[in-house]
């Protein structure tokens, strides 16, 4: 197995992987709340986990992929105060609540699929762990880390952190310095202290999302869902868990009292946060009004792009960054990002049709061969140095540098062996497709193109220049180039 070392936000640095129960891993990454359509920040995160689960899988682990849809317990404004998310929408919409959460859900899959990104092994909701929910309350009011107030029971941080819990570990927050910064409670409340967040919320009138429970009719709280079925799937202690920076508090740290409150250990051994897309600087969020949605983007419909992106182009700009480091969205960057895809696109493209079949033996270069070797090395260090897909995209480039040597016949193939030839062609496609995700568009039209070349091969034969022209300007449509060059005629993804 590679040697993988990831950055635990916990012990705040670089760990060995080592996974409790090799070659089996598991893996819980906090999905959507399906209220809205999502956006490309939320995409930045979904895609940094598909890339480890990506990973994670093709150098042999067995992974148990995780990622949940929050369908209640959301409330506006992410507290233990106001309106479910979804239950704003189906009244603001006069539609049954389910409604909603099928119609972003279903969006949710779309764009996850446009993204190529691997559906979870499970893809549980809140609304169908109910049980579950109601006996973890039980268990935490039965060893007096949790109080009822008012039909409502909130986990009781004085209690938990007398008795050794850390709340604030994950996030670095100090206790004080928080306490300082809420609000007073001005005796109304029914929290104890400020810093208690609710596990069971008593439904008010007008709240339509409602099950019965010991405490009378209610609904969980926001933090619940994801200590409950990362617990079922994955056992009271699990491998890593991930999400955006921004549920490290207090959706994180509050998963990790309640699972220690419930079992007396934490509940996970890596904890993982990717970092913001920024747009200007400011984070990527719908509230601010920056958002796009990908849909916009492969349209290039929004006012802030200058023209259309496809999803290939998006995942690349996306994997150029390390998934800790915030990600700035600028058109510049993205057409910059076009023309990196679309250069290793059509590396893809001609290295399928390389083969080994020296036509004049031409001396070993071991060199070459030394240098591909190393890149490949190169590659998997990158990765296995906590997902450093950047780095890793850089020794694609050198690959790929190689593979236009042999397809513009400025390398032979007996100079690089059969041996490293082989392993050239094959770790480009691997590492393209299979670790990073990145898949050739437009594929399905290939066999159109194909027999357009064809056709302009013989109107060139016979002189027939603006039938010629007009095949060109049909590749040029397209984002397409053809290339008509001494020893071929090909096409190619216009760079
Ligand atoms: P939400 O549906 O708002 O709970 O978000 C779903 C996921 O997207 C969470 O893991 C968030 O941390 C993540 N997320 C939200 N905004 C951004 C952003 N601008 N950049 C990266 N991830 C984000
Ligand atoms: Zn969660």
């Amino acid at each position: 197995m590679q040697p993988l070392h990831l950055y635990n936000t916990l012990s705040r640095k670089k760990e060995l992987f080592e996974p409790l129960n090799p070659p089996y891993v598991g893996m819980y990454v906090c999905g959507p709340t399906v209220y809205n359509y999502v956006h490309l920040g939320n995409v930045r995160t979904f895609l940094t986990f598909d890339t480890l689960y990506r990973y994670l899988t093709f150098i042999g682990y067995k992974v148990r992929y995780v990622r949940n849809l929050t369908d209640v317990g959301h409330l506006v404004g992410d507290g233990d105060e106001g309106e479910d998310k979804i239950g704003r929408m189906a009244k603001l919409e006069k539609v049954e609540p389910m409604e909603i959460v099928q119609r972003f859900t279903n969006d949710f899959h779309t764009v996850m699929a446009q993204f190529n990104t691997i559906p979870p092994s499970i893809e549980p909701t809140a609304t169908g762990h109910m049980v579950e929910q109601i006996e973890a309350v039980q268990a935490l009011l039965a060893n007096g880390l949790a109080y009822e107030s008012n039909g409502s029971v909130y986990f009781d941080i004085e209690t938990y952190n007398k008795r050794g819990g850390q709340y604030g570990k994950l996030s670095g927050r100090i206790l004080d310095d928080l306490l300082n910064e809420t609000r007073e409670l001005d005796g109304q409340s029914e929290k104890r202290s400020p810093l208690d967040f609710a596990l069971w919320k008593n439904a008010s009138p007008e709240h339509i999302m409602r099950w019965n429970s010991p405490w009378g009719a209610g609904f969980p709280g926001w933090h619940l869902e994801c200590t409950c079925m990362s617990t079922k799937y994955l056992g009271k202690q699990f491998d890593i868990h991930g999400g955006g920076m921004d549920l490290k508090f207090p959706h994180h740290e509050c998963e990790i009292a309640q699972g220690d409150g419930l079992t007396g250990h934490d509940p996970v051994r890596y904890w993982m946060h990717s970092n913001m897309l920024t747009v200007n600087g400011q984070k990527m969020s719908k509230s601010l009004g920056n958002s796009f949605l990908p849909a916009e983007l492969f349209s290039g419909s929004h006012h802030l792009l200058e023209q259309a992106y496809s999803p290939m182009t998006v995942r690349f700009f996306m994997l150029q960054s390390h998934y800790r480091s915030t990600l700035d969205f600028s058109n510049d960057a993205l057409k910059a990002a076009q023309k990196g895809y679309r250069r290793l696109a059509n590396g893809l493209r001609i290295s399928r049709k390389l083969t080994y079949a020296p036509a004049n033996e031409s001396a070993s270069d071991e060199a070459k061969q030394q240098d591909i070797r190393q890149a490949v090395q190169q590659f998997y260090e990158a990765l296995n140095d906590d997902l450093n897909t950047a780095v890793g995209i850089a020794q694609l480039f050198t690959l790929l540098k190689y593979i236009n040597m042999l397809y513009l016949n400025q390398l032979q193939v007996s100079a690089l062996g059969e041996e490293v030839f082989n392993l050239l062609k094959e770790s480009f496609a691997t590492f393209m497709h299979e670790v990073l995700g990145l898949l050739e568009e437009g594929m399905d039209n290939q066999p159109v193109l194909e027999g357009l070349l064809t056709l302009y091969r013989e109107y060139k034969d016979q002189k027939q220049y603006d039938k010629v022209d007009q095949i060109r300007s049909y590749f040029k449509a397209q984002g397409l180039a053809i290339k008509d060059m001494k020893h071929q005629i090909d096409w190619a993804y216009e760079e």
